[in-house]
């Protein structure tokens, strides 16, 4: 027997009577203006699609489960950690960054890769990339650094001398650009990349004693990477083909799986470590930081509603848990405004409240109102603190142990005393000889049509890293390196000074 189907109605509830013609005067009459139910449809088309994310716009998540593997309570008192066997569950979005929401998957870039942990005690957000390190290192020029990554003003199209004029007199990019224009600049799929939580965040154990902490997530199905070439006939075929990777692995059951690590650092050897260990255009080595297990992330159940789960879904590094907390990262600590303040104006201040973003504890706030409330606003409960009717109330035992400052206020330069170049020749160092062949040949494929004074700046970055490095891409964009080598020597004011217009 046939299922009875359900009675569709308006947004109100009334029920309609006819979706299929419009209610005019006389058959070939104008439409009418009470034709509600036709108006609200129309009106409600209109408002389908909220702002897209600046960055990240374009991206892909499910659902899934942390399963801790190794005791590591002596670092961290979070209830994430607090047994072997433990699960939590999460929720991993995956994107790419300067391409808008309809932009194909297959494209060179870096992957966004934000985990929502659903803890005992409230959501932890873990917003990180699959690199290490990023291209700046203070968060005064991230504007700036977007909107070379976008489309110019005049031309509205991306602009490759944009980019390489920016990164140019950015030397702290040569880390990140070396990484994006390597083979794993172009993933084959969300279910092939590592994922870094690349600042320096916090761990504070049960003593109330302070680490420093990076994040890994290491793929357990292994790296898998295209070429340029391989990339631009999967796009010529299938602009979601990351989407469509990870969606149909889930749905057939074919589980992706992430091996969770941490460097520790002991608060105090912070002061003395040879690199500024909260630089975010640094990595700590792993023979002086060992990795040390932590878990196991699988991907498990994709989302039942895109736009409900994923695009609605609002990652923000500042939800921290007790036990994990932030470092003096200086686009860690932007980043911890910028991104609660995205969702406040992307999807609304009451973003906290949607199913996907909600803790899966009881949340108990002072705070009211706001546009779309729309849950109970917290009912006849008061709405003020302290109060004297048993209200939610503050418990010390969540405060984290003092961080020592010293130093006078003043807007000081990150950049002096900073080496930019010794971690890229370390990584061009570990490429084997196809690798380092593909690296030359992404940068020639992504520097056309750059003046030659943009690259002979870049290539002088290159050659300071490793002479091998920037040979080979001036041999590949068809420079005499060795016209540029002298450049070598010269200071950045000077290098700008001589590749002045
Ligand atoms: P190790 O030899 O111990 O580690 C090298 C690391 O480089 C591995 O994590 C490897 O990842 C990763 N790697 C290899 N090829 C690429 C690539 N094309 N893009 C990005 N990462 C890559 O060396 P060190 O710890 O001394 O680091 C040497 C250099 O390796 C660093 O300067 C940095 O550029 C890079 N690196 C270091 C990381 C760290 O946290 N120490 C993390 C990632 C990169 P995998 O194990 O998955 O193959």
């Amino acid at each position: 027997m046939a299922k009875k189907k359900k009675q569709l109605t308006t947004a109100h509830g009334n029920p309609i009577g006819d979706n299929q013609n419009s209610l005019t005067a006389g058959a070939r009459g104008p439409l009418l203006m009470q034709d509600y139910q036709l108006l609200e449809k129309m009106a409600t088309f209109n408002r389908e699609r909220v702002p897209e994310r600046i960055v990240h716009a374009k991206g892909s998540g499910a659902f899934g489960t942390l399963t801790i593997t190794n005791d590591i309570t002596r670092y961290s008192k979070a209830a994430v950690f607090s047994k072997v066997g433990k699960q939590t569950p999460c929720l991993l979005r995956f994107s790419t960054v300067a391409g808008e929401r309809g932009a194909a998957d297959a494209e060179r870039d870096v992957r966004g890769f934000a985990i929502k942990f659903y803890t005992e005690e409230g959501n932890w957000d873990m917003v990180g990339n699959n690199t290490p390190v990023f291209f700046i290192r203070d968060a005064y020029k991230f504007s700036d650094f977007i909107h070379t990554q976008k489309r110019d003003p005049k031309t509205n199209m991306r602009s490759a001398t944009a980019m390489w004029d920016f990164w140019s007199l950015s030397p702290e990019s040569l880390h990140q650009v070396t990484i994006l224009f390597s083979d794993r600049g172009l993933p084959q799929g969300f279910r092939f990349v590592n994922g870094y939580g690349s600042h320096t965040y916090s761990f504070i154990n049960a003593k109330n004693e302070r680490f420093w902490v990076k994040f890994h997530f290491k793929v357990m199905q292994g790296i898998k990477t295209w070429t340029n070439a391989e990339g631009e006939a999967v796009v010529g075929k299938d602009r979601e083909s990351s989407q469509r990777d990870l969606f149909e692995a889930i749905e057939g059951g074919d589980f992706p799986k992430w091996k969770f690590s941490v460097q520790i650092m002991p608060e105090k050897e912070a002061e003395t470590y040879h690199i500024n260990p909260f630089d975010l255009t640094k990595v700590w080595p792993h023979a002086e930081y060992p990795l040390i297990e932590v878990g196991i992330m699988e991907l498990n159940r994709n989302a039942e509603n895109y736009f409900a789960e994923i695009e609605q879904a609002a990652f923000e590094p500042s939800n921290i848990v007790s036990g994990i907390s932030f470092s003096p990262d200086k686009m860690l600590q932007a980043r911890i405004m910028s991104y609660a303040d995205a969702h406040r104006y992307r999807i609304g201040v009451n973003y906290a409240a949607l199913p996907v973003n909600k803790p899966h504890t009881e949340v108990n706030t002072y705070h009211r109102d706001g546009k779309l409330r729309f849950d109970d606003n917290f009912g006849g409960a008061l709405n003020y603190e302290p109060n004297s009717f048993g209200g939610p109330v503050e418990d010390e035992k969540f405060l984290e142990p003092p961080l020592k400052i010293s130093g006078d206020a003043d807007r000081y330069n990150p950049r002096e005393g900073a080496d930019d170049f010794i971690q890229p020749g370390n990584l061009f160092r570990l490429m084997n000889a196809s690798q380092k062949e593909q690296l030359f040949s992404n940068f020639a494929d992504a520097m056309q049509g750059v003046p030659e004074r943009i690259l002979a700046r870049q290539l002088v970055h290159f050659y300071k890293a490793d002479p091998e490095y920037g040979r080979g891409v001036a041999k590949k964009l068809g420079l005499d390196m060795e016209k540029y080598v002298p450049w070598a020597k010269l200071s950045m004011a000077e290098l700008i000074e001589k590749t002045a217009q």
